[in-house]
């Protein structure tokens, strides 16, 4: 008797590993990628198949036999994209069939789900044409729908517009044999000639094209308005061109409309659009029209990357350094770190686009990893906008913003120019602050800066876990003025839209423009032209070019100056440059406007004065005189539970059975942001020079963390490259 087939499957749970299922001997074909319906415990699941197996370690007598077989007409994941999950689920630490789900599109981790066909194409037939040459007659609506035909075939949606009986339509005159069915021929794309190309554009266009047969990654390094969208529409005309698929992932808020125009107009097709506001319906389209081949261009936000492509190209990352590339929970991965380890098993080029590359890019740059392209030049000839530093120890101030920065505004709006005010609010540890000198706290164990926790009036170092409690009055002026970095300035959006009442105060955050339309309204404003003031979040920063805005003020720079985290004064510097390189054009260069306590701060200065290669190479420096990424590796141990003392307990157990070896684990500490929904959130960080050390460590370490009784008391995680405490 010859053995039952056994499959390994992944099922959307939170659980290391596979699960095994016999298949019964009805089943005729079962392939790695194909969905399957098993019984999980007392429910049914659906699950991937990843692989077959000749044995399994569950005994004979409870091996199950899986349901059914759900996609008869081939695998819906292909053998490099599953090869692709499992090293995720590897390097990632993270359940398999969670990894697994994420790659599908919602709509097919369901059992009714299908994949949908290609779509349909309608086209006159002889018969059809010849009644178009007769009279009308009696079924105008008939008439009207070959007449719709005439010009040639069309899909579904073209008929649509006929009328809401349109399908009943659509069955008559095929049934009378005027209109044919077929399947619709991939679109053709339509290349519109592009600008003609400056030198450096054309020197990165000729070397990445130079190599599209072969993998290798590509820094394009360009300020805003460079051209760097120009050299990625080049390199899309030459893969599509060539018959291949093209990826684009894109910021989460960096997915505009604009940016969607200017892909159709320049290259003459429709993008398959991936993200996950879209519904389920049209991304399971766009999805499927990927996995067919018959979609070229695809362009999508983090989780596109796992879109098939069995034609593949060229991958792109726009922005490549920014925070929505990291999935921040779940199956917690770098958008950007696997788009690279994609390209590289695809045999592509990758190309990573920013103005202010991450240093974890940059620093593969500048040690020849990568090939560095450089665009020095605004392709739009607009000057980059001067700087000008206030000192906020010397100034008046209302609702967080000093009277020179209002005068500032005043003036630009009665020249009839735009005016914008950015307000830095996310990502940056709190900060203790004295208003009136600047002062700060220090670890005094550590060369590290303290974050404030403020419900529990604590001062901690996240560096060496000490803490301290709050002074109630500053350490170095004695002024009653310490205040969260940043505090202060929420009355400011309001405060602005009554003092300037005479013009249009826009405010762009993410309540505000979630409602429909809003956003589009308020940048159709923008762009008239007319005098208004911007008033915005990080939102602002990223996707839109806003010529008619002339001055720019940033505020609560500060908080990233002394912020615990050490990547904050990465982000501040991108965030900095960013925010400029929206404003001005070449008749009105800009100026941008930052306040602070802090004018002398060399890292401030550094940024300012010799740009951000100066200044990254000089984080650089730091990170690696300090051993941290990207000159050394990290991974966290998460833990969260409404009992602070028992993630406590739970992580002061995993630093007790941390493997012997190069890395070295720390803390455990309080999360940043300690309380989230009830619940205390704490970390261990585990550190080390090599990449493969800490990853046997980590391995080594999870099976017996699992095992610990007190983990069964928290909910823990591990994040590896973590881009947040
Ligand atoms: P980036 O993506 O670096 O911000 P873009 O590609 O969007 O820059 O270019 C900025 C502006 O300059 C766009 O309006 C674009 O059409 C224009 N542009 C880009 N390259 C050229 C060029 N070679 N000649 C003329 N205009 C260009
Ligand atoms: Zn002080
Ligand atoms: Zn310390």
């Amino acid at each position: 008797m010859t053995e039952p087939l056994i499959v390994q499957v992944a099922l959307p749970v939170p659980l290391p590993h596979l699960f095994d299922y016999r298949v019964p001997l009805d089943v005729a074909v079962i392939e790695p990628g194909m969905r399957v319906l098993v019984p999980f415990g007392r429910r049914q699941s659906v699950g991937i198949v990843i692989r077959q197996a000749e044995k399994s370690d569950v005994p004979r007598n409870k091996l199950l036999a899986l349901h059914a077989v759900l996609d008869k007409e081939g695998p819906l994941l292909d053998k490099p994209l599953i090869e692709l999950l499992r090293w995720c689920w590897n390097y990632y630490k993270h359940a398999p069939g969670e990894v697994v789900a994420s790659a599908l599109p919602p709509a097919l981790r369901k059992a009714k789900g299908v994949v949908p066909g290609i779509p349909s194409s309608f086209s006159l037939t002889a018969d059809g044409r010849e009644r178009l040459g007769q009279p009308q007659g009696r079924a105008p609506v008939q008439f009207a729908m070959l007449s719709a035909l005439a010009d040639g075939p069309l899909g579904e949606a073209g008929l649509a517009g006929i009328g809401s009986q349109w399908r009943k339509t659509l069955s008559a005159v095929m049934e009378k044999g005027w209109v044919v069915e077929e399947a619709a021929p991939p679109a053709k794309p339509r290349f519109a000639p592009g600008p003609s190309l400056l030198p450096d554009q054309l020197e990165a266009v000729d070397s990445i094209s130079g190599s599209l047969d072969r993998f290798g990654c590509h820094l394009l390094d360009g300020v805003t308005g460079s051209g760097k969208t120009e050299v990625y529409m080049s390199l899309l005309e030459e893969v599509i061109d060539g018959g291949r698929q093209a990826l684009v992932l894109v910021p989460e808020i960096g997915l505009t409309p604009q940016l969607i125009r200017r892909f159709r107009n320049r290259l003459g097709l429709d993008p398959a659009i991936i993200h996950s506001g879209l519904g389920a319906g049209a991304r399971l389209n766009s999805w499927a029209a990927a996995r067919s081949g018959r979609a070229r261009l695809i362009v999508g936000t983090r989780s596109a990357l796992f879109t098939p492509l069995p034609e593949p190209g060229v991958i792109i990352l726009d922005e490549e350094h920014d925070a929505s590339f990291k999935q921040q929970d779940g199956f917690r991965y770098s958008a950007r770190d696997v788009a690279v380890k994609r390209a590289s098993d695809l045999d592509i080029p990758v190309v990573l686009g920013s103005a202010t590359p991450s240093l974890e890019t940059f620093s593969n740059a500048v040690e020849g990893k990568y090939s560095w392209h450089t665009l020095r030049e605004r392709a739009t000839r607009a000057p980059l906008p001067s700087w000008r530093v206030l000192d906020m120890r010397q100034q008046a101030s209302t609702s967080g913003l000093s009277n020179a920065a209002l005068d500032a505004i005043a003036e630009t709006l009665e020249r009839g120019e735009q005016a914008m005010v950015f307000l830095n609010r996310r990502g940056y540890a709190p900060v203790l602050m004295c208003q009136q000198c600047g002062w700060s706290g220090n670890c005094g164990r550590c060369d590290a800066h303290l974050t404030w926790h403020r419900t529990a009036r604590k001062l901690v170092c996240h560096h060496c876990g000490s803490q301290r409690s709050a002074p109630q009055f500053c350490p170095d002026c004695q002024a009653d003025a310490l205040l969260g970095a940043g505090e202060g300035t929420q009355q400011l959006e309001e405060f602005l839209e009554k003092k300037f009442a005479n013009v249009p105060v826009l405010r762009f955050d993410r309540d505000r423009t979630s409602r429909a339309g809003v956003m589009d309204r308020q940048l159709e404003q923008v762009r008239d032209g007319g005098p208004c003031l911007l008033v915005g979040t990080q939102m602002l920063a990223k996707g839109h070019h806003f010529p008619g805005v002339t001055l720019v003020i940033i505020v609560n720079i500060d908080q990233a100056l002394y912020s615990a985290d050490f990547r904050s004064l990465e982000r501040m510097g991108q965030m900095i440059l960013q925010v400029a390189g929206r404003a001005g054009r070449v008749e009105k260069p800009g100026t941008v406007v930052l306040q602070t306590l802090h004018p002398d701060h060399a890292a401030l200065e550094l940024l300012l004065t010799r740009g951000y290669e100066a200044y990254a190479r000089w984080l650089l420096a730091e990170r690696q005189a300090a051993g941290l990424p990207p000159a050394g590796y990290q991974a966290l141990l998460r833990a969260e539970a409404h009992d602070r003392a028992a993630a406590e307990r739970f992580l002061d157990e995993a630093v007790g059975i941390f493997p012997r070896g190069e890395a070295r684990v720390y803390g455990p500490m309080p999360a940043i942001m300690e309380r989230v929904g009830g619940r205390s959130r704490m970390y261990l960080v585990v550190q080390g020079p090599a990449r493969t050390a800490l990853h046997r460590q980590v391995d080594q370490w999870l099976p017996v963390l699992r095992m610990l009784p007190s983990a069964r008391k928290v909910r823990w995680a591990v994040d590896i490259d973590p881009q947040n405490l």
